[in-house]
């Protein structure tokens, strides 16, 4: 039988908001020579798409135009050398820099509870993660996209460190938000995403959990790499 060390795995990690998913999961793929995925990023892609076409107007979301839209979204993934991790396009256009908006923040929670959107977006992900060796981060990767993963990491954080988290990274960027309107949706979307009919955040029974409020990114590597080895046998 081959081994799990050498057979390329799935590693889905799933949590709440702004706990640095993207950053541990980015860093675990690099690791160990994996494609990393966000599908954060493809939500937030598509409320962007429906923000710029009319779909969102002051902050209300129009389901039925969204899902209009949809078939006229072509969402794909570039490797981006200079960081390291892949950007974003939509219908061949960079969108990397305009999704993490405070804008697209508040919105993007009623957009990924609407059924077709996470139906065309899950395909997509089950797609991309068919020849395995990849991690992958979001909301429902362990519970929904890929229940078989064979590992599955659950990651939380306090709400305030979170919140400051996302502040330093926004405010580093240039964008003049306050830390309360951050911490506010951060709260928000954790609430939306958990209460959501259709596959709400929810850890996975087999998830092992990761808080790191106090942890830097060393030490959250070392943890995992524990954890993979147990899992894989690898040394
Ligand atoms: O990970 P990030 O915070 O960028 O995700 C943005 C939003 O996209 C989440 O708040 C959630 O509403 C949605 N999302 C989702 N399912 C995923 C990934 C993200 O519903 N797998």
């Amino acid at each position: 039988m081959e081994s799990t060390a050498k057979k390329r795995i799935i590693i889905a990690v799933d949590g709440f908001s702004s706990c640095g998913k993207s950053t541990f999961a980015k860093a675990i793929a690099a690791r160990l020579g994996y494609i990393f995925i966000d599908t954060g990023a493809m939500y937030r892609a598509v409320t962007l798409y429906a923000l710029e076409h009319g779909a969102i107007r002051s902050g209300m979301v129009d389901e039925d135009k969204v899902v209009g839209l949809l078939g006229q979204i072509d969402i794909d993934f570039r490797f981006n050398p200079e960081r390291g991790a892949s950007d974003i396009y939509v219908n061949g256009d960079l969108v990397e820099g305009k999704i993490r908006s405070i804008e697209v923040s508040n919105c993007v929670s009623p957009v990924s509870s609407i059924r077709q959107v996470r139906e065309k977006l899950v395909a997509m992900q089950q797609q991309m993660g068919r020849k395995r060796g990849v991690v992958m981060d979001g909301r429902d990767i362990g519970t929904v996209v890929f229940p078989d993963a064979e590992m599955k990491i659950f990651m939380t954080a306090d709400p305030k460190v979170r919140a400051q988290r996302r502040y330093d990274e926004l405010r580093a960027k240039g964008d003049n938000v306050s830390l309360e309107e951050i911490e506010a949706n951060v709260v928000a979307r954790d609430h939306a995403d958990m209460t959501r009919a259709i596959s709400p955040l929810r850890k996975a029974d087999d998830a092992i959990v990761l808080d790191n409020s106090h942890m830097t990114v060393d030490e959250q590597m070392e943890w995992f790499m524990e954890h993979y080895r147990a899992v894989t046998g690898a040394c």
